[in-house]
């Protein structure tokens, strides 16, 4: 049976994408296997690169505040990213660096079943709901492929990045983070 700390281990002891040569260490994921919701961030940065851990610096702090803007702790939830290492200078990942992490990400999300899938920044998005712009669809949850199940409701969200130097931005992530507590309940209701 496989895992998150056995896919851990894994993604840790894997060669398969380039840069894991460049990374201090890979950057799993980490948070409660039975979580509803699963938030997909883009890569680590040099802070989540120095610890092992997501999410951990400036746009990790914001993400912690924005889950527990809607009552919940980061504990309650998963959190990882589509590329499980640092890409040099924090450059954009590119399409094989995806499709090289992929299988990780995919155990991951057979593993949790999530709920719901909240993906943070277009590259997460585009992994799962191709062709869509994120200023269009942000904020609204869409039915995508199925990874553990036959469909899957999937939240686009705004990369927390961007809110940092934008406040505007920051309130559109904090209306947009109250929408999933009700996006929750109807999915349980619908008997998902
Ligand atoms: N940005 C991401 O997309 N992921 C992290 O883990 C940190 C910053």
């Amino acid at each position: 049976m496989n895992t998150l700390a056995k896919i851990a281990d894994d993604i840790r002891n894997s060669n398969v994408c380039e840069l894991a040569k460049s990374a201090t260490q890979a950057v799993p994921g980490e948070g409660s296997e039975n979580a509803e919701i699963l938030f997909i961030g883009e890569a680590p940065g040099k802070d989540e690169d120095l610890q092992g851990r997501p999410f951990v610096g400036a746009a990790g702090k914001l993400l912690t505040k924005l889950i527990e803007s809607i009552d919940m702790k980061r504990e309650d939830v998963f959190i990882t990213n589509v590329v499980k290492w640092r890409p040099p200078n924090n450059r954009d990942p590119m399409p094989e660096e995806i499709a090289q992490c992929w299988p990780f990400l995919e155990a991951q999300i057979k593993v949790i079943k999530p709920k719901l899938i909240v993906t943070l920044g277009r590259h997460s998005m585009g992994r799962f709901l191709p062709g869509l712009k994120i200023s269009q669809v942000h904020g609204q949850p869409k039915r995508g492929k199925g990874i553990w199940q036959g469909k899957q409701v999937y939240l686009p969200l705004y990369h927390p990045a961007v809110a940092l130097y934008d406040p505007r931005k920051r309130d559109t992530l904090l209306e947009d983070f109250k929408k999933i507590p009700l996006i929750l309940k109807k999915l349980k209701e619908d008997g998902l």
